[in-house]
């Protein structure tokens, strides 16, 4: 099968590498940013000139890109996916995307015979890095089916949720939770550094009792490094999955209390320059209205 990829980032990158290394497809890439390119044609794909050029003799094409106006300009934009795929070939989002969004891709996508899937991952770049990412997939039975063994190559976990966009609405409900937790974390984090405790010894009791989950393991191993950047996820990529379930919960009037605080929390730390941080740097905003830092 012939693959064209687009945006090989910090997420799009590992899944890429290990559809590259598990599977005999021919793999073409295209991004913005050539070294992450070259991550890839260093094993073996070929750079692609252009979005065009990725994807004229693809059979799969995928996105993983930031934000759903990105995934808009690369899908229905000039010279898109839209412009360049053939009939009865299948386009597949990884990006975490807006429901709307991928609605209004998949009708334009149908007008001209491609099967839409969208299929948002969980698992963070080290579960990018291992295959062990969750893959939640929306979109046409068949079509799953027919990408299930490309999907299978970088993921041990792909689930079939239902339609187009039920991926995206399961992956904001995981990430709006994951958040709400981290920003949990925080708070406990800061309690306990501020009451005297030793914060390591205070991650070690959290990891073996009743507060701790994957996205605890993940924020502890920033907050004791007190190293922030480069980002593994992006704080403005979580601002952006937690105001796509906040739009989702105005439009279906689900009231979000929890989400609805930590997107504010998460808008603070944008306001004070950290957008571009992991997104475990919400801890830093109680570490700076508080005047110190669980580092040591
Ligand atoms: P990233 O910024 O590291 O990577 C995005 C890549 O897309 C970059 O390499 C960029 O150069 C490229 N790009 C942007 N616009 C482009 C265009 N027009 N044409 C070609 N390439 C373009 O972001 P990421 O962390 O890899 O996130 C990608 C998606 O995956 C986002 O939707 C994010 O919400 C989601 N996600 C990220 C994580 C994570 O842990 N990082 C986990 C799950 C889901």
């Amino acid at each position: 099968m012939k693959v064209g990829y687009i945006g090989v980032g910090n997420m799009g990158g590992p899944m890429c590498r290990n559809l590259i290394k598990k599977s005999n497809h021919a793999v073409t890439v295209f991004d913005l940013n050539p070294a992450a390119v070259k991550t890839c044609t260093d094993l073996g794909a070929t750079a692609g000139k252009s979005i065009a050029d990725v994807t004229r003799d693809a059979d799969v094409v995928m996105t993983s890109l930031p934000m759903p106006k990105d995934v808009e300009a690369v899908t229905l934009g000039d010279n898109g996916i839209l412009a360049n795929i053939a009939k009865g070939k299948t386009y597949i989002d990884l990006s975490t995307n807006a429901p709307s969004m991928v609605k209004k891709i998949g009708a334009a996508m149908a007008a001209k015979g491609i099967a839409m899937l969208d299929a948002p991952v969980s698992g963070g770049t080290v579960g990018a890095e291992n295959a062990t990412i969750a893959i939640m997939v929306g979109g046409d039975r068949k079509a799953f089916d027919d990408a299930l063994p490309v999907l299978q190559s970088f993921s041990a976990n792909v689930i079939h949720m239902g339609p187009l966009g039920t991926g995206t609405v399961a992956k904001l409900c995981n990430n709006m939770m994951a958040f709400c937790n981290a920003a949990a974390a925080s708070e406990a984090m800061m309690l306990g550094v501020t009451a005297g405790l030793d914060p390591a010894k205070l991650v070690q009791v959290i990891a073996s009792s009743s507060g701790n989950s994957s996205i605890f393991k993940a924020f502890s191993e920033r907050a004791l490094s007190g190293k922030f950047s480069p980002p593994s996820f992006a704080l403005n990529l979580a601002h952006k999955d937690l105001h796509l379930a906040m739009e989702l919960a105005d439009e279906l009037d689900v009231p979000l209390p929890l989400g609805s605080a930590t997107h504010n929390l998460q808008r603070m730390a944008r306001k004070m320059g950290m957008g571009n941080n992991d997104s475990s740097t919400i801890l830093n905003v109680y570490e700076k209205t508080l005047g110190k830092t669980v580092k040591p």
